[in-house]
């Protein structure tokens, strides 16, 4: 065959030229491959980093979702009644507190759940950031006065006068709001 070329014959073909650097052109591949194995690699990486924070997150939306279930059924079965194992017989008092905010807007609290109540709030519904939500408690605002009258604390705030004789006017009794306080 005329066109096969014989070994030895000097390069001039294309094939020929290729073949003039073979180990150049191999090498050229060989960094490219590794580049492109690098570079997927960082990809890779980059990825996994991605579905671990997301996993990350729906973990801690979770979790969050969990602590308020769990604080919606504390506060279920909270009887917002500071603990009495006291010899002084059933006496009721709250662990209620009444506070009034900056805004004016005012608030009452059980210091055991953190339960908080609004002047907004009905036994049947709750009005949080301007929706409509159940009451869990089945506690409405003028329930939750009703215990802040019953009970030893005070208002948090100076701006507050609450209906009472001055007689009753309650005194902080420091000890048993902190008891339980750590209580919870
Ligand atoms: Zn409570």
């Amino acid at each position: 065959m005329s066109d096969q070329q014989k070994p030895g014959t000097p390069a001039v073909t294309s094939a020929a030229v290729n073949a003039a650097s073979p180990s150049d052109s191999a090498t050229l591949q060989m960094l490219v491959q590794l580049l492109l194995a690098e570079r997927q690699e960082a990809l890779l990486e980059r990825e996994e980093k991605k579905k671990a924070a997301q996993a990350r997150n729906e973990q801690q939306q979770k979790n969050a979702e969990y602590a308020e279930q769990d604080t919606i059924n504390i506060q279920k079965i909270c009887s917002h009644r500071k603990g009495g194992k006291g010899l002084k017989g059933p006496k009721v008092d709250y662990a209620v507190s009444f506070h009034t905010f900056v805004n004016s807007e005012s608030a009452i609290r059980c210091l055991i759940c953190k339960m908080k109540w609004k002047n907004t709030d009905t036994p049947e519904f709750l009005m949080r950031r301007g929706k409509k939500v159940e009451n869990h408690t089945g506690i409405g605002w003028k329930d939750a006065y009703r215990m802040v009258t019953e009970s030893s604390n005070t208002a948090t705030s100076s701006e507050v006068k609450l209906v009472a004789s001055p007689e009753a006017a309650p005194k902080v009794d420091f000890e048993k709001v902190g008891r339980s306080a750590v209580e919870i």
